[in-house]
């Protein structure tokens, strides 16, 4: 079975292939043509989810998945929640980004915070969410060049290193993403393909 990960990201695609039972063959935006910048417009991740994957699916007729992850912090409110890819910014910079919660959290004490992701899926005429959360707390300096995004400031519950001192299977195996694709995973392996 053909089914469409609403990314333009190949290592996104990969990871997740291995997740997925060997009979469904994984396309990614750029393998069925889609090259637009699908608008995500959306005030919460389950409406940008739900947007990506319900584009692809009236244009393309094809079943899809799309995800959308946010760092929320608590002492900012949820911030940067929805706007984690831009929060500093159209330029979409991790660095920048980074920047901007250390100068906002500034020596508050209350640091706790938690990456969530959301799962949409579009699957036989139904549609399906799936998430996954981890909780931790915001660094006071960046530490560790893995990983991406919010990686070096943030330090998962249950560790004394952030994500970016963490290799990928191990944050894998606790974090966000990692939770809510195997949700997606064991749902596949549940159902008639
Ligand atoms: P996306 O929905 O996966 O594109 O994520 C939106 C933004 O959240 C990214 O541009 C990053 O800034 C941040 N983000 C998502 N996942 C992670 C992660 O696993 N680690 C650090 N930052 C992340």
């Amino acid at each position: 079975m053909k089914l469409v990960f609403a990314t333009h990201n190949a290592h996104k695609l990969r990871e997740v292939q291995q997740l997925l039972p060997s009979e469904i063959e994984l396309l990614s935006l750029d393998d069925i043509g889609c090259t637009e910048e699908i608008p995500e417009t959306g005030e919460t991740l389950e409406a940008n989810a739900k947007l990506k994957a319900d584009f692809v699916t009236k244009k393309y007729g094809l079943p899809c998945f799309s995800d959308d992850t946010g760092l929320l912090i608590d002492a900012l409110g949820g911030a940067p929640g929805v706007y984690s890819a831009r929060y500093a910014g159209p330029q979409k910079n991790a660095k920048d980004n980074m920047a901007k919660v250390l100068s906002e959290l500034n020596d508050n004490d209350q640091r706790t915070a938690h990456f969530k992701t959301v799962v949409h899926l579009n699957f036989k005429g139904e549609s399906f969410v799936f998430d996954g959360i981890v909780n931790g707390s915001i660094v006071q300096v960046a530490q560790g060049t893995n990983g991406f995004g919010y990686d070096p400031i943030f330090r998962p519950d249950g560790y004394d290193t952030t994500f970016g001192e963490l290799s990928d299977a191990t944050k894998n195996s606790i974090s966000h993403r990692g939770k809510a694709i195997r949700k997606l995973a064991s749902f596949f392996k549940n159902s008639d393909l």
